[in-house]
């Protein structure tokens, strides 16, 4: 797990990396591209030699790592792998944290992680992918499930823009109504669907906001984060402050916690409030 900048959550935990949802105000890509996509023709891989399993690649492309597998998951490239890819530049050892780039990796060495992070933490699952993407298999989001469930101690977060994929694990029994664990939807406008439901809690993340929200369907949630766009991108789009303030009295006339992120304390001045909804639900 690591510490993060993100201001609604303690730490971030990655098992699986990249997505292909092609959102084009996307940190998580200019991250993985800047520190992944490894140039394999030079440096040393080192591995388990007496890797269990087989490397298959599908595409042409040659991966010189051990305990590796690339495969095609609803006709998309994805991958996993058993250990950490480590590359050995001059007389630095590094473990390569997006050897695929934003290829969709799941990283199983990582499952430990909460496990062995003793000090309770609210935890971001998946800052660098879409955990609920359709590509993404089954196995891998019950994996995580089961690694959260052995760490009791920390609070986990989950964030999709395939709400869909909630719908559908929990009608087959599939998605935990643990108390610790909240599923969150990314909505950016006013049409976008979202998850809400009795058996677990939930919560909407509208950022970056791009158009304002009219609809009270939006009351349906135990938590709202809002926040603008950051960075340098062409188009950025720039929040009214009525987008924000109508966000609110909905929140607010439904009893629900808001969230502003950083972002836009500038624009709210006096009114800016950073709220949490875990004391009312765990
Ligand atoms: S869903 Fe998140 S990780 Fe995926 S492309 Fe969009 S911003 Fe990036």
């Amino acid at each position: 797990m690591n510490s993060t900048r993100i201001d609604w959550c303690d730490a971030t935990w990655n098992p699986v990396t990249g997505c292909l949802h092609g959102c084009p105000y996307c940190y998580a890509r200019g991250i993985a591209r800047r520190f992944g996509g490894w140039d394999y023709s030079s440096g040393h891989v080192r591995g388990n030699a007496s890797a269990d399993k087989t490397f298959i690649c599908l595409t042409s492309e040659t991966f010189r790592s051990w305990r590796c597998k690339v495969y095609l998951s609803n006709g998309q490239k994805i991958a996993e792998l058993e250990n950490a890819y480590i590359v050995e530049r001059g007389n630095k050892t590094i473990k390569a944290p997006y050897p695929f780039g934003f290829v969709p990796t799941f990283h199983r060495y990582r499952l430990r992680e909460p496990e062995a992070t003793k000090t309770p933490k609210t935890v971001f699952v998946g800052s660098m992918t879409d955990l609920f993407g359709d590509w993404v298999p089954d196995e891998w989001i019950q994996e995580v499930f089961a690694a959260c469930a052995a760490a009791p101690q920390h609070r986990y977060l989950f964030l999709t823009k395939n709400p869909e994929r909630y719908v559908m694990m929990g009608e087959l029994g599939l998605l935990p109504e643990h108390k610790n664990f909240w599923y969150g939807t990314t909505v950016t406008d006013d049409e976008a669907p979202l998850f809400w439901s009795e058996l677990h809690n939930t919560f909407l993340s509208i950022e970056p906001i791009l158009a304002p929200f009219i609809g009270s369907v939006r009351n349906k949630a135990d938590w709202v984060i809002i926040g603008a766009e950051t960075g340098n991108r062409k188009g950025k789009v720039i929040p009214r402050r009525e987008w924000i303030d109508n966000i609110v009295a909905n929140c607010r006339e439904a009893g629900i916690p808001v969230f502003m992120k950083e972002s836009l304390r500038g624009l709210m001045g006096s009114e800016f409030v950073q709220e949490y909804p875990w004391e009312r639900t765990e």
